[in-house]
């Protein structure tokens, strides 16, 4: 048995024990098939009850029915910031988009670089994205196709907690790193995309859950992997797709089912994993900063500051030297960010809230 730390990292990320183990078990061969999932074609019976398995599991966690498609594609959440625009909107065309930090930035640019308009109805930037909008300072452009939103930004830290009002607009939601924390309202949804590598999985698929209603809104002459219906009209098996990572999403969310319980015990055990947290830092007079605003903090990603750089290098050192690694805050942010994910274990979290608790008394 390898001794394993305490994995704060914010992605690709810590995964279930037990999901590690099946995986490690069943490497060689999977029972009744003879041949490892890393050996068999992504055509074959085995891997097709793979993929029906997990499309099932995700559709049942997340409550949703046959008017959805689950999609799993390369090229990362990234991919997903081209082929949003690419396939809902006519060339050209415009959408809104909600700017609560750096990914939903990243979002907009590649918009704007294929062409289309992104009209900011609301940026945070300004404010350092501290926060989340409150529901009446979202400002629609009424001509947007869609609404696209960042449901956890994963660098600042800041959740919005609800689906925010489109005003009939197709909503879509980067869930790159709260997929699979918590219920979502679907219903207000049009399409959600994740990268697997925080909650889901390893890196290198992409889940992208979509009306099945907008497929034929896709232009005939995109290239065919930028395709949703394309991509959907042999699911997810168009050409090779990752069989590995998406074999593995399969052994999360049959843990996610079974030993979690399904999503609503698994955001409640991540809401009392952030409490620890943030108790942590509130009970800190003022030694450890948070840099989101309370209504707007993230149960995945807490970020926060010490009074000097040096102090937080300081930090970042003792508490590696304890077995809790991957603390590091984004280069853009710097500071302290720890990533509480599904996978991580509640004693990690309470092993970092002493650790914060005893580096204040020692250096306050
Ligand atoms: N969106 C969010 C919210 C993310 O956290 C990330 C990755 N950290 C991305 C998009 C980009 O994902 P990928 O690296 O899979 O392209």
């Amino acid at each position: 048995m390898h001794s394993r730390i305490h994995n704060f990292g914010a992605g690709p990320a810590v995964l279930p024990l037990p999901v590690l183990e099946e995986a490690q078990r069943d490497l060689l061969a999977l029972p009744g098939v003879g041949m490892s999932v890393l050996e068999i074609s992504h055509r074959s019976g085995p891997f097709k009850k793979v993929l029906d398995e997990v499309t099932a599991n995700l559709k049942q966690l997340l409550e949703a029915g046959d008017e959805w498609e689950v999609l799993f594609l390369p090229g990362g959440a990234t991919l997903q910031f081209a082929m949003v625009p690419l396939n809902l909107l006519p060339a050209g065309g415009s959408a809104n988009y909600i700017v609560t930090g750096s990914w939903s930035a990243k979002a907009v640019k590649e918009a704007e670089k294929l062409g289309f308009t992104a009209h900011r109805a609301w940026d945070g930037k300004a404010e350092g994205y501290v926060r989340v909008p409150a529901a009446g300072e979202v400002h629609l452009d009424p001509s947007g196709g869609y609404l696209h939103y960042t449901s956890n930004e994963t660098i600042h830290g800041v959740e919005i907690g609800s689906a925010p009002a489109s005003d009939g607009q197709l909503l879509v939601c980067d869930a790159s790193s709260d997929f699979l924390s918590r219920p979502i309202d679907l219903g207000a949804h049009a399409l959600i995309y994740a990268g697997a590598q925080k909650n889901a999985g390893p890196a290198g698929v992409t889940i992208v859950l979509v009306r099945k209603e907008l497929l034929p809104r896709s232009p005939a002459n995109l290239p065919s992997m930028l395709s949703y219906q394309v991509m959907a009209a042999e699911p997810s098996v168009h050409n090779t797709p990752p069989v590995f990572p998406i074999y593995v999403v399969m052994l999360v969310s049959r843990w996610l089912l079974g030993e979690i319980g399904g999503l609503d015990a698994m955001a409640e055990r991540n809401r009392e994993k952030a409490a620890l947290l943030y108790a942590a830092i509130d009970a800190s007079d003022g030694f450890y900063r948070p840099h989101a605003r309370p209504d707007s903090r993230s149960l995945m990603n807490v970020t926060w500051r010490l009074p000097s750089e040096e102090l937080e290098g300081r930090f970042l050192a003792a508490a590696k030297a304890q077995g809790l690694d991957g603390l590091k805050g984004h280069r853009s942010v710097g500071g302290i960010r720890a990533s509480i994910y599904n996978a991580l274990p509640r004693e990690s979290v309470e092993a970092l809230a002493s650790f914060m608790a005893e580096f204040r008394a020692k250096e306050a």
